[in-house]
């Protein structure tokens, strides 16, 4: 492994991965990613693959958008399928349309819809009986809206990342699996170095990617960052009749269960329990939550065999945006982590952007000029800085 590099990135994960890959397509290219296990093995590797508009939140929508042009390009830029198939979207909630976060009641689903028609993203708000015919035997009891997005779908985060890590090595980026960053060593206001279980790398800029470990690389930066996991389960069922034909991702925001297919069966996710498991495993008691709450909402899945199931952790900030930029207290220091719920779908436009600001110190030049990321500088949380360091 290198000892001395312009940018260390801390975690191979599809944040990390896609950060390679841009720096080095934009001539940056002595770079060195230390991922402590395997490239992809935490969250990346353990996701639904889901990309939409109706998840993110309005802060991210440009840059969701972003990530949807860099799939439509994928394959004339990086010879690799990315596995976008548009399945559709379909949000389901009840009266009031889901609580919304920011104003704690309302129509969140319409406020969603108009926003998005507001961006000219085709985006259409559906009854009851628009929704059974999109995803036919459910339950509709307590569901009276739904927010269909038929450019949504399905990607495939592992040829995603694999083709990003093939181009960036390709271009010079050497990506040292199974070494785990230890520290940062710190002169004045500015990070020279990183600590690693292979040894000690001179840089002068380090990218915080680790994911569900990034609260811990932050304190070594003196930051409290606000990040909290919740573990997610996800369950994949044997073939069932009533879904032998391809459903869109179907999404019950009041409890946040969700299903579509995979394979020959169906794929349902469920759970939100605070968890630092390094290496998540499946709690196979929450099977009964997760096959009560299924039963009921699609009552054909009583018939479903349980094939397989795994278990991961959505890295969680309090208002649900990331944390992307640079610590203004500590020069060279960048975070680009608590990504939740959304991290696959948004890691094309992240890496982009991130990549933009290493290399030419601002965003403002390109054409990323619609994507402000000052507003996910950690710096927006209150108590953001612990001064342990
Ligand atoms: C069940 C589930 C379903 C999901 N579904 C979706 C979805 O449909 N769509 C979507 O967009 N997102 C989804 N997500 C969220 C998404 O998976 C994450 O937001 C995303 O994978 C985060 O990527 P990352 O690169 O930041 O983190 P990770 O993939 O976790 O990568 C971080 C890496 O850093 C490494 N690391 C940590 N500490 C160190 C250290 N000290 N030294 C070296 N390496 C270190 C870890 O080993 C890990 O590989 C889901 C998540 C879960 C759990």
């Amino acid at each position: 492994m290198k000892n001395i590099a312009e940018v260390v990135i801390i975690g191979g994960g599809i944040q990390g991965i896609s950060l390679a890959y841009h720096l080095a397509r934009r001539g940056l290219t002595d770079v060195c990613l230390v991922e402590m296990k395997d490239l992809g093995s935490g969250s990346s590797g353990r996701s639904a693959a889901i990309i939409g508009h109706a998840f993110p939140t309005e802060n991210c929508l440009p840059l969701i958008e972003l990530s949807f042009a860099a799939l439509m390009r994928f394959q004339d830029e990086l010879d690799a399928d990315p596995g976008y198939e548009p399945i559709g979207c379909l949000l389901l909630a009840g009266a009031q349309g889901a609580p919304d976060p920011s104003t704690g009641s309302g129509h969140c689903l319409r406020r969603r819809h108009a926003l998005l028609q507001s961006r000219g993203i085709d985006s259409h708000l559906v009854d009851r009986e628009t929704i059974s015919r999109l995803t036919p035997g459910l339950n509709l009891e307590g569901i009276e809206v739904g927010l269909y997005g038929p450019r949504d779908g399905m990607v495939d985060p592992h040829s995603i990342m694999m083709a990003y890590a093939h181009h960036a090595r390709r271009l010079g980026v050497e990506f040292a699996e199974g070494v785990k960053a230890t520290g940062l060593q710190i002169e004045g206001d500015r990070v020279v170095g990183v600590h690693t279980t292979a040894g000690f790398i001179a840089t002068p800029r380090v990218v915080n990617a680790a994911g569900f470990r990034a609260r811990e690389v932050g304190a070594w930066a003196g930051m409290d960052l606000p990040i909290t996991n919740l573990k997610r389960h996800i369950f994949v069922t044997g073939p069932i009749p009533t879904y032998s034909r391809s459903i869109p991702f179907t999404y019950e925001v009041e409890v946040a269960w969700y299903m579509r297919r995979e394979g020959p069966g169906l794929l349902i996710g469920m759970g939100a329990v605070e968890s630092d498991e390094e290496d998540p495993q499946v709690d196979w008691s929450f099977l009964d939550v997760v096959a009560e709450h299924s039963m009921h909402r699609a009552p054909a899945l009583a018939e479903a065999e349980i094939k397989n199931g795994w278990a991961g952790l959505r890295p969680i900030t309090p208002d649900d945006d990331p944390i992307l930029g640079e610590a203004s207290h500590l020069r060279g220091f960048f975070n680009d982590c608590g990504w939740g719920g959304h991290g696959i779908m948004h890691a094309p436009a992240a890496g982009m952007v991130l990549a933009e600001l290493i290399v030419d110190g601002t965003t403002d030049r390109g054409n990323l000029t619609d994507v402000d990321i000052s507003r996910f500088r950690a710096e927006r949380f209150e108590g953001w800085l612990s001064g342990c360091c």
